[in-house]
């Protein structure tokens, strides 16, 4: 039996981790966490029964209180809530938490000697180096969510570090890998909204949208397999069934394929190192005969470069990079800045820094502050 504690449960990642659970008897559920989907934390937790809970949204905390107030639960509520239920002893904690907010737990997780599967790529773009350190000093792993990553984590499996070239992340190139740049500053929130590929939460499907989503899986790459920057390589397969590549210094390549379903890279993290066998449908290689690749392209997708570019910067880049992101990507979805906008606010924030090579967390903190002051008034004089 595995005990498994959960945050950001009601997400995409997190239902679908669920939806694993609830057909092996192996797992355990510890904990549970959302932000502020009251209703739909109190059903999972009528069917999962985990120890504890927490709710960001303070506001709902006595709607929980309320309702398992005969049963032994543990609420918990706000950001230091969080804080104190990622401290809670499992056998991993899978972290599906969108955003900056994600990174504190994983480190927490992880400084607790706790094995984590990580879902959330902010965590690695906001704090890799603190993160590889705290890593020398324990044995605590990381298990990678991210489709591209699992793949790499698959491919790597038995291999090592010095016989490889390069990894290849594959990307789909998002619903406007076609469309025509002139026509980029009319794209609407449903379009940007529609991938055609994956169905996931909408930060990380505008992310695919503006490419920023493979940026912020380069700088992933970096952190989580510890190679340089020109041995990982970023190529557009548009019908996103190789999940990523390994090439390996005598030219020997291995790939990870299926179906695009994030079923497959939750399972693999869930189960690791055994694997379990699942409902995901076999590919089928004649019926899918096209396999096609090609380059991205920077000049319609400039997230990729401002990504490349902070992590060659290093430090602090990558931390406003990922902050300014966070905030851009929610101010397209409310509808207050254009598609267009998100890239030229973020290389603005990113250009009027104060760099600092290798933040500690108290610095991040106040970088993200610095991020979010800045790039709010700025989007308030437009
Ligand atoms: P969703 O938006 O679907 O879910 C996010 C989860 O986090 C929800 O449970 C939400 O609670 C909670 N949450 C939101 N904001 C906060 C916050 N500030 N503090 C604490 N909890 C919060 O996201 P996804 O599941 O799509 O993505 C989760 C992570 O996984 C992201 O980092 C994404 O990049 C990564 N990922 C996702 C993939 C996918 O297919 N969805 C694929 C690969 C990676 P509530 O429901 O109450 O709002
Ligand atoms: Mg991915």
């Amino acid at each position: 039996m595995k005990l498994i504690g959960i945050l950001g449960s009601t997400g995409s990642i997190g239902n679908q981790a669920l939806d694993i659970v609830r057909l092996n008897k192996n797992y355990q559920i510890e904990y549970l966490s959302c932000f502020s989907q009251v209703d739909e934390i109190i059903c999972q937790t009528k069917e999962f029964h985990p120890k504890k809970i927490c709710i960001i949204d303070r506001s709902k905390e006595s709607i929980l209180v309320d309702t398992f107030k005969n049963e032994n639960i543990e609420i918990l509520s706000g950001f230091e809530g969080l804080i104190e239920i990622s401290k809670t002893n499992v056998d991993f904690m899978l972290n599906a938490i969108v955003g900056a907010d994600g990174m504190k737990p994983s480190i927490i997780a992880l400084e607790n000697n706790i094995d984590l599967a990580l879902a959330n790529k902010e965590s690695m773009v906001m704090a890799g180096w603190i993160i590889k350190e705290i890593q020398k000093k324990n044995e605590s792993k990381i298990i990678p969510v991210d489709s591209e990553h699992s793949a790499i984590f698959q491919c790597l499996t038995g291999e090592s570090k010095e016989d490889i070239k390069r990894i290849i992340l594959t990307g789909s190139g998002g619903p406007f890998r076609e469309r025509q740049i002139d026509t980029f500053h009319d794209i609407k929130l449903s379009e940007a909204l529609n991938h055609p590929n994956w169905d996931m939460g909408s930060k990380i499907t505008i992310d695919s949208a503006t490419m920023m989503n493979k940026g912020l899986e380069y700088i992933e790459a970096y952190w989580l397999f510890g190679l340089p920057q020109n041995k990982i390589d970023i190529i557009i397969h548009p019908q996103s069934i190789i999940h990523s590549m390994v090439e390996f210094i005598d030219g020997s390549i291995k790939a990870q394929l299926s179906k695009p379903d994030m079923k497959g890279p939750i399972q693999y993290a869930l189960s690791y190192p055994e694997r379990i066998s699942s409902e995901i449908e076999s590919f089928n290689f004649i019926e899918n005969n096209v396999l096609s690749f090609e380059s991205p392209d920077l000049d319609k997708f400039p997230c990729i470069r401002l990504a490349k570019d902070a992590l060659a910067s290093g430090g602090s880049h990558q931390v406003v990079l990922n902050v300014a992101n966070d905030l851009t990507v929610a101010k397209f979805l409310n509808q207050e800045i254009s598609f267009n906008d998100i890239p030229v606010i973020i290389e603005d924030c990113l250009s009027c820094h104060s760099f600092i090579e290798s933040p500690t967390l108290d610095e991040i903190d106040e970088i993200s502050d610095w991020t979010k002051e800045y790039l709010n008034k700025k989007v308030s004089n437009v």
